[in-house]
């Protein structure tokens, strides 16, 4: 058996070993790979599952922005492009129906499985979920455009409203400024992801996310020798979450309809009620150490009511510890915002300000990171495993 890694030790693996890891590439496969042998070295049983996704998620934007620009102006069946355009964007953001995926997911992925069972009765499952591929680079992460990031994603939604509506638009002078304004944002929006995907590169994730990674591997090791009294944890290593939560999404799917196919196929009989899903993503950057009381980009959802008390606990006993609740979430969606979308319980740890220091930037190294916060972040983790175990989350 190999000696244990210490989290800054998983965070250079990651980052560093293996390096980039674009979604559905070969370096995610690898990761994936080194957590699964590292975590039955440790003594977890471990499973890998499969996974079909895309790599970049500029593929869907690209189609739903495009349909609305094309459809935005005049001419027959237009119009019902920009709508085919409105209702695709407006069902990929709700997370629940996702019509593009399917047809999109072309290519390899896979999520990386650990179950330790508790040390009695499980009334309880807890889903500890970290994310093991890195992102892209582009303009649209540039630090000075990053606290507009939200802003523009809000505005896209709008103008693809505006392009639906663009016949009654047409109609008045004020109208058809808005349209035009509309559409160069549109075409804007299409040039920044052509940008990306051609002048990016991938990036190492040191923060994003091999910390989150590595705070769940941690966890994961000290829980085999030491497992929870009453709560069975799953830990998830996600493939596809910078693509779009494509991982996450299969994962939930699966759980899904194991819960719905009758009872002996799962440990629980209703997922959403029994199943609490507990996420790190960026959480060794240096800034404040945060629980996210919100998610999601246009549509938000509230975090696990259960699992905000947890963490206020915490938060309180281990002041030091520097948690703090948020209601600002950075205008992302984690893999976490599909279990809440689907009416399932769960909370997202990271460590952001306004903004995340180095986010998708060829600067997110492990040189850049802070070790402490890394650190606090497993800690926090630990209380959070005590007091759901305790009982303090349970609805
Ligand atoms: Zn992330």
């Amino acid at each position: 058996m190999k000696a244990a890694l210490e989290p800054l030790d998983w965070v250079c693996l990651l980052a560093e070993e293996v390096g980039p890891r674009r979604p559905t590439g070969e370096s995610e496969r690898r990761a994936a790979e080194l957590v699964r042998s590292r975590l039955e070295d440790a003594g977890c049983a471990v499973s890998v599952a499969p996974f079909r996704g895309y790599s970049t998620f500029a593929a869907p934007h690209a189609i739903t922005t495009a349909l609305a620009l094309a459809g935005s102006f005049p001419g027959r069946g237009r119009s019902l492009l920009a709508w085919k355009g409105l209702g695709l964007a407006a069902a990929e953001d709700g997370l629940r129906v996702r019509p593009l995926l399917r047809p999109l997911s072309r290519r390899h992925s896979q999520n990386v499985v650990a179950r330790i069972e508790p040390a009695g009765e499980a009334v309880r499952t807890l889903c500890l979920v970290c994310h093991l591929d890195s992102s892209r680079s582009g303009l649209i992460f540039h630090p000075r455009a990053l606290p507009w990031l939200h802003g523009v994603i809000a505005l896209q939604g709008a103008a693809i409203v505006a392009a639906a509506a663009a016949p009654l638009l047409r109609r008045g002078g004020l109208g058809r400024l808005a349209l035009w304004a509309a559409r160069a944002l549109l075409a804007g929006i299409l040039g920044l992801l052509a940008e990306r995907e051609v002048r990016g590169v991938d990036v190492p994730g040191a923060n994003d996310n091999a910390s989150g990674a590595a705070a769940v591997a941690t966890l994961a090791s000290e829980l085999v020798a030491e497992p929870l009294g009453s709560t069975g944890v799953v830990c998830l290593f996600t493939g596809c979450e910078e693509s779009g939560l494509i991982g996450a999404d299969a994962f939930i799917s699966a759980l899904q309809h194991e819960s719905s196919s009758g009872p002996g196929t799962g440990r629980s009989p209703d997922w959403r009620r029994d199943w609490l899903f507990l996420n790190f993503d960026g959480v060794g950057a240096p800034a404040p150490l945060r629980y996210l009381r919100r998610e999601g980009i246009v549509r938000k959802w509230s975090a696990d009511g259960g699992l905000v008390r947890a963490a206020e606990g915490v938060a309180s006993r281990r002041p030091e510890l520097g948690l703090e609740g948020s209601d600002h979430n950075a205008g992302l969606t984690y893999d976490t915002t599909p279990v809440l979308a689907r009416g399932g319980r769960a909370l997202t740890l990271s460590a952001q300000g306004d903004t995340i220091p180095n986010y998708h930037s060829p600067t997110d190294t492990v040189e850049n990171l802070d070790p402490d916060v890394l650190l606090r972040a497993v800690e926090v983790g630990r209380e959070m495993l005590a007091a759901i175990d305790g009982g303090e989350a349970d609805a």
